[in-house]
């Protein structure tokens, strides 16, 4: 049990933290370093952990096998260098079908982010980010 005497006696836990006291832990793959940072920035205000961050699809997955089992969330860009986001995806559920994965599209992407949530992504994020949808989402995903 963390940071429990820096709160309120009726003050609720802030949404990045687990039953337990710890936190959420977040994996955020991005090529884009200000939507990285952005991400980064929102999750961690509300006491989400960010364990590591992957400049593109390959790394990502690397950076998924790095850390399995201590990943309660990706967040997961379409449009990257070297592996795409859609790949990506699809390489991370065969290792574990189970992955909370959220994709971060474009707007106007429908039918990449239709075919990613066929694929196993629990649910998606369109740019610009907005931080109230950001974390209505990722809340979401993390009590599936
Ligand atoms: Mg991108």
């Amino acid at each position: 049990m963390i940071a429990k005497s820096s709160m309120g006696a009726d003050s609720k836990p802030p949404a990045g933290m687990k039953p337990d006291g710890t936190a959420y832990r977040v994996l955020i793959v991005d090529d884009s370093m200000f939507i990285a940072k952005q991400l980064g920035q929102i999750l961690t205000s509300e006491g989400f952990e960010v364990v590591d961050t992957a400049g593109d699809g390959a790394q990502g997955v690397e950076k998924f096998k790095a850390n399995q089992g201590k990943i309660d969330l990706i967040t997961m860009d379409i449009t990257m260098p070297v592996l795409d986001g859609v790949s990506a995806l699809e390489k991370i559920i065969q290792i574990d079908k189970n992955v909370k994965v959220i994709m971060v599209s474009a707007l106007g992407k429908e039918d990449v982010v239709k075919k990613c949530l066929l694929a196993g992504a629990k649910s998606y994020i369109v740019k610009p980010l907005d931080r109230a949808k950001v974390l209505e989402r990722v809340n979401t995903v993390i009590k599936m």
